[in-house]
């Protein structure tokens, strides 16, 4: 089945594409077709609240969200997550995108699409960072860390979801810009840092859950380490020019690990300081 996965280059510019829909021929104006989820609405609506008459992507988040659905449906044989939780999708309808988009693609904040951030970086796909977060079973009162800030808004999603979000990013004004939006909002369990996250966090060790947001050629073993026992990572695995893999690995209450394969995906790698 995997070998019939047509790949599709139109987007370049993306480097978190999933190509999932053109396997599937789902392009975004059918999907824009499909009915209203009425849950959805609700959700949008209470997320929303009384901000929502001067919010002008009320609209475009609504229909953001209906194609977040439509793609977990059309994705959950290979994800196991056919529907994500209400409280990922309220999230995702919570956090203003636009705030973490470049001012030049505020019109295209609310596209299912990544987006360039400059330094070569990207602010991943919304399909994907509701999928990541689905997959992390994010609870209220963990503790979580993520490896790749970006735009910072995955750490926003986050820290809707859980007590604390601990994020490094190794590009220094990348990190700064996305920590200045992220005060901004007002979101106070939010810390971030500069650095290599390749080798975790220690000082704020162990996390119930670790997110990696760049690709790597294999887990890092500090990560792993890191992790609570009962604790779950989602991670992009795979050099730049393979197929990557998204994978959850899971920590068992004896320290062994279980991994399990997830949906292919292209991320931008995860660099080293040396
Ligand atoms: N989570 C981001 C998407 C980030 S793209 C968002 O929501 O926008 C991946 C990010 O990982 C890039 O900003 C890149 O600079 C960063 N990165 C790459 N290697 C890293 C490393 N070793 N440690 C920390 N960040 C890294």
């Amino acid at each position: 089945m995997l070998a019939r996965r047509r790949y599709d280059a139109r987007r370049a510019l993306e480097m978190t594409e999933l190509r999932q829909r053109t396997r599937l021929k789902i392009m975004p104006s059918e999907m824009k077709r499909r009915p209203i989820l009425r849950t959805l609405g609700l959700i949008a609506a209470l997320a929303g609240g009384g901000a929502q008459a001067q919010d002008p992507y009320t609209r475009e988040r609504a229909a953001l969200l209906q194609e977040i659905a439509a793609m977990a449906r059309d994705t959950g044989a290979e994800t196991g997550r056919p529907a994500f939780a209400a409280r990922v999708m309220a999230a995702i309808a919570k956090v203003p995108r636009h705030r973490f988009v470049p001012a030049q693609y505020g019109s295209l904040a609310y596209a299912n699409r990544p987006l360039p951030i400059g330094h070569g970086q990207t602010i991943s796909q919304p399909y994907i960072v509701a999928l990541m977060t689905e997959l992390l079973d994010a609870k209220p009162g963990s503790s979580v860390l993520e490896i790749g800030t970006g735009s910072g808004y995955q750490a926003a999603v986050l820290a809707e979801l859980v007590d604390r979000v601990h994020s490094i990013e190794i590009i220094e004004p990348i990190g700064n810009n996305a920590a200045a939006i992220l005060q901004q909002l007002g979101y106070k369990n939010i810390e971030t840092r500069i650095g290599d996250g390749y080798g975790g966090w220690p000082e704020r060790a162990p996390f119930d859950a670790i997110i990696v947001t760049a690709a790597a050629p294999h887990v890092p073993p500090a990560l792993v380490a890191q992790l609570k026992p009962g604790g779950r990572m989602v991670i992009p695995v795979g050099g730049t020019l393979e197929v990557q893999f998204l994978q959850v690995l899971v920590k068992q209450a004896d320290g062994s690990i279980s991994t399990q394969r997830s949906l292919p995906v292209r991320f931008v790698p995860l660099t080293r300081n040396r």
